[in-house]
């Protein structure tokens, strides 16, 4: 139905960057929680493609109000923020345009009343982790944003949410998008290293709780449910429980992750060197929650479950009407994937 949009309210939030993949996570969960929900898309509806018209029709539906602009123009941002006296600002903005997000601090902190900046982090703790490159560069771009956020003293919320609940692919950047693999595994090392496997409705639901919280105000907030810490074998044998078959497993190599890194195609190498970085040297395990500034999330909201893998894997399996069907047109032949991959 078309729910009205609720801007009398407190809580007016914007959000950039929601037609993206985390995004939609993120504003669904802005409009279920029913706080004023307000969108900035670039170039407007006529310029978009079909689907994501389409995407933004939906929100807009559900009561989102649609603002036009780019994140980098100080100008429009400052007199956006002013007129529709937005308090919260949460960014999605891709890999490719973090340092876009420079101007947008510096319309938050000109304009003075936000009450809480959330930059497009939904990720690891990038302070910590050391990715090779080109992670590394999408790192140090996201510290710079940072750096900026705390030194113009904009009350802010990092929110490090670890990997979303799908199969891992090394070689794709939206892996909720993708079924798990109906071919092979790919078990990158010896599948032992574990990671946190978020939903994609959880990592927007927790957020939107982080928002007005003061326990999160100059925070980062890591997303550990211990619930959904597992490894990649752990994750093969679960898909293998759901489909009823059992699939050969190919190991992909910490060699196999830095040459796909080094090869630098984009976002494909930054997806390599991530997967590097979580599978082979546990990026999400290897460190303790202990500076001040660090809070776990389920610490915060122990009363509220998390959904679990099983049930998120239970949700793709449910999209193949025909498990047999589909595996014999994945068209599986050993080796064909990738020539350094041994076949078990
Ligand atoms: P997408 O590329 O899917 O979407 C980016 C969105 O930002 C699009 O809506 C795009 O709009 C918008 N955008 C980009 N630049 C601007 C701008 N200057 N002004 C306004 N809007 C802009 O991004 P992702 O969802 O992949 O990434 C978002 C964040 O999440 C990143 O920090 C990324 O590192 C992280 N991430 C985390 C994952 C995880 O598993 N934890 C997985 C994937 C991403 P338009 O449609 O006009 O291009």
């Amino acid at each position: 139905g078309s729910a009205k949009p609720r801007v009398d309210e407190s809580g007016r939030t914007l959000i950039i960057g929601s037609t993206g993949f985390i995004g939609r996570f993120v504003a669904e969960a802005s409009l279920e929680s029913g706080r004023p929900t307000y969108l900035l898309v670039r170039g407007g509806l006529v310029s978009s493609c079909k689907a994501k018209a389409s995407a933004i029709m939906s929100l807009k539906e559900k009561g989102a109000i649609i603002l036009e602009g780019s994140s980098n123009d100080k100008a429009t941002m400052e007199k956006m923020l002013k007129d529709h006296k937005i308090e919260i600002v949460i960014s999605t903005i891709g890999g490719e345009s973090i340092l876009e997000q420079l101007v947008l601090v510096e319309a938050i902190k000109s304009v003075g009343t936000i009450k809480r900046f959330m930059p497009s982090e939904f990720g690891h703790d990038i302070d910590r982790a050391e990715p090779v490159e080109p992670g590394l560069a999408l790192y140090k771009e996201k510290r710079e944003v940072r750096r900026l956020t705390e030194g113009l003293g904009v009350p802010y919320t990092y929110i490090c949410c670890n990997s979303i609940a799908a199969w891992p692919y090394h070689d794709n950047t939206h892996p909720a998008d993708v079924l798990p693999p109906l071919d092979c595994f790919h078990i990158y090392g010896d599948g032992t290293v574990k990671a946190y496997f978020v939903a994609g409705s959880d990592i927007g639901k927790f957020t939107m709780k982080c928002l007005d919280d003061d326990r999160t105000l100059n925070k980062t907030i890591h997303f550990r449910p211990s619930t959904n810490l597992l490894n990649v074998n752990e994750l093969a044998t679960l898909w293998e429980e759901k489909i009823g078959l059992k699939l050969p497993r190919v190991t992909v190599t910490e060699d196999d992750l830095l040459s796909a890194a080094k090869e630098m195609v984009i976002p494909r190498s930054i997806v390599a060197a991530l997967t590097h970085d979580i599978f082979i040297k546990g990026c999400q395990i290897n460190y303790s929650l202990d500076k001040p500034t660090d809070v776990e999330v389920t610490s915060l909201y122990p009363d509220i479950p998390f959904r679990t893998v099983d049930e998120c894997f239970g949700e793709f399996a449910k999209k193949i009407a025909d498990v047999p069907k589909a595996v014999e047109n994945s068209g599986y032949k050993v080796g064909i994937f990738s020539p350094e991959s041994k076949p078990e």
